[in-house]
């Protein structure tokens, strides 16, 4: 936990064991998980659930991890115009809430989407009507999980990039029925850089912050996906770093664990090598950051290509250009 209350957490792989990424989690001293619980770059979901799961949520219960985030697959875009690829993200969507319902899981992290050329508007619209059905069709799952939505990176046709667009979209799922306690948000703060809002400072972050608060309420944000960006501020470019690794500013950074009206938050890192020892030391950094610790240098080693570009790449490097 931080020193606001907030619990902090990563976003930690299952495919080499379930119960082994809850003690991980244990072992580095996170308080939250963030997870994939099928392939996230497949339509295909496995049928059922993983025999492990009733463990897993025994050794998260017995850490005291909570809550869990479910990350939704890449492929989910509720503001296409195709209405095949329409009715498949809501039919996923959906299974994806009642998969994290049995895994415990309190948020499902699903990235805004692409209107595609279609126009901003028409996305909107399209993305409200989305979720209304997603809510509908999960039924009670829907009572338990959040859909949390997340900010976009202002690549391609991209929804979502600033708090004003972020505002329309929740003033449009309200207005057609999308209740207000089923539907979340979570900024991801390479996301904001990518899309050009200067977070790197104190002020900068505070001006996201209070316009978000505006457009939409501060106590609407659930969750936070710190990391810092190897790619310039607004290139639309996603490339996660270590924290106080990259080109965001750690002041910016920092604030956003630090500020007053964020207690309630839960901050979850997709900063790379998680899988390579990089988790730990990026939950310490984080913990540095809160406290207002200065942060030690990162070794040559941290930027290997291989640890930032491998198996153990950030959870959405793979994600297609316009939908990240
Ligand atoms: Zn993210
Ligand atoms: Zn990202």
């Amino acid at each position: 936990m931080l020193p606001n209350g907030q619990r902090l957490g990563a976003h930690l792989p299952l495919a080499t064991g379930m119960v082994r990424a809850a003690d991980r989690a244990a072992a580095i001293g996170a308080s939250a998980i963030q997870v994939f619980v099928d392939n996230p770059t497949s339509w295909r979901r496995r049928p059922g659930l993983p025999a492990e799961l009733p463990a897993f949520r025994d050794r998260l219960a017995h850490h005291g991890i909570a809550p869990v985030s479910v990350h939704a697959p890449y492929l989910v875009n509720l503001a296409a115009p195709a209405d095949e690829v329409w009715v498949r993200s809501v039919e996923l969507l959906t299974s994806e809430l009642r998969v994290a319902a049995a895994y415990g899981a309190a948020f499902v992290n699903v990235h805004i989407g692409s209107h595609r050329g279609s126009g901003v508007d028409t996305g909107i619209a399209r993305l409200a009507k989305g979720l209304l059905r997603v809510v509908e069709h999960a039924g009670t799952a829907g009572d338990s999980v959040l859909v949390v939505l997340e900010n976009g990176s202002g690549a391609g046709f991209g929804l979502g990039t600033t708090p004003g667009e972020l505002g329309a979209i929740d003033r449009a799922a309200t207005a057609i029925g999308v209740p207000r306690d089923r539907l979340g948000f979570c900024l991801d703060t390479a996301h904001l850089w990518a899309a050009g809002h200067d977070v790197g400072s104190l002020e900068g972050a505070d001006a996201v912050l209070a316009a978000f608060d505006a457009q939409v309420g501060l106590d609407r944000l659930r969750m936070v996906h710190l990391n810092d960006s190897r790619s310039g501020m607004g290139t639309g470019s996603d490339r996660h770093e270590h924290l106080g690794g990259g080109r965001i500013g750690i002041g910016g950074l920092a604030r956003f664990l630090q500020h007053p009206d964020l207690g309630h938050v839960t901050y979850i890192l997709e900063t790379p090598g998680m899988e390579e020892g990089w988790d730990e030391v990026n939950l310490a950094r984080a913990r540095d950051l809160a406290a207002g610790r200065p942060l030690a240098a990162l070794p040559p080693s941290a930027f290997d290509t291989r640890s930032a570009r491998g198996r153990s790449a950030p959870p959405e490097a793979d994600a297609p250009a316009d939908v990240s």
